[in-house]
């Protein structure tokens, strides 16, 4: 294997978690590029999400290495108390998280919520928080909507505002779990365009998602997982359109073929 840790982004060795004696991570292990997107597929159950929530630290992992861009953690050796929360808080703020339901502030408008963040928890200047904020709205497509309320939009709208308030806290990569899992269907599209978007425009981003078109256009690299390993991993066209291994194919035939 060639040594990819240098210019790696995002650098994940052992992965482990469990939850009491369910061992739901038993060692996951991939890198991505700066730049990239990787895509994790995987049937439900099989730890995607706890990928995605270790990534950010909302999960500690019991052992393994995660490192964003100069900040690595092994979790192995993290230091108990103020020093491992200190390690585990660095790393946390390498990412920001877009989670299947918006959870917006239902009292704020749509910029209250994207400052939030920027001036309570980064300290940042009001004014230069206000002009990021409205930049972002614009870029998601909503540029008219900062003064709604989230309950005044729509549920692919929020979903946007979602994305702008993570965008909001400047992270090194951007994580997203099933993104439009909860929307209508006539409201995936407008979200799916915006993630294509910054992609495009050379963000970092770890995308759990079932859908399998949008992972073929977006995916440089995509990982099969099932029950808390890496199955398969490879290019898109490897993965998704000339799978190797028989769990993948069964998994894609069901999404792709359900019923
Ligand atoms: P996926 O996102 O692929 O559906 P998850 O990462 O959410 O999978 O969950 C993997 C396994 O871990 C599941 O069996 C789930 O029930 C279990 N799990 C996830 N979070 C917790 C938790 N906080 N406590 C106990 N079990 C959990
Ligand atoms: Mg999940």
């Amino acid at each position: 294997m060639t040594d990819t840790t240098e210019q790696a982004r995002i650098r994940v060795h052992g992965l482990e978690k469990a939850f009491g004696d369910h061992k739901v991570l038993r060692g996951i292990d991939f890198e991505s590029a700066r730049g990239t997107s990787t895509v994790l597929l995987g049937p439900s159950g099989s730890g995607k999400t706890t990928v995605l929530r270790s990534l950010n630290v909302l999960e500690t992992p019991d052992r393994g290495v995660i490192g964003i861009d100069d900040v690595e953690v092994d979790f192995s050796r993290l230091p108990p108390g103020k020093a491992g929360r200190k390690q585990s808080g660095r790393l946390r703020a390498q990412s920001g998280m877009v989670f299947q339901s918006h959870n917006l502030f239902p009292h704020r408008t749509v910029l209250e919520n994207i400052i939030e963040g920027p001036v309570i928890a980064q300290k940042r200047e009001y004014d230069e928080a206000v002009a990021d904020a409205e930049a972002l709205l614009d870029q998601v497509g909503l540029g008219d909507r900062a003064n709604a309320y989230p309950s005044q939009l729509s549920g692919g709208q929020q979903q946007r505002v979602g994305i702008a308030r993570a965008l909001a806290l400047k992270p090194r990569v951007v994580l997203f779990d099933e993104p439009t899992s909860a929307l209508d269907p006539e409201l995936v599209g407008e979200v799916l365009a915006v993630i294509k978007d910054l992609a495009a425009e050379g963000w970092t981003t770890v995308i759990v998602t079932h859908e399998i078109r949008f992972a073929e256009q977006v995916a440089d690299q995509v990982l099969f997982l099932d029950s808390g390993v890496i199955v398969e991993q490879g290019t898109s066209a490897q993965v998704i359109g000339d799978p190797r291994e028989e769990r993948t194919r069964r998994f894609l035939k069901r999404i792709l073929d359900p019923g």
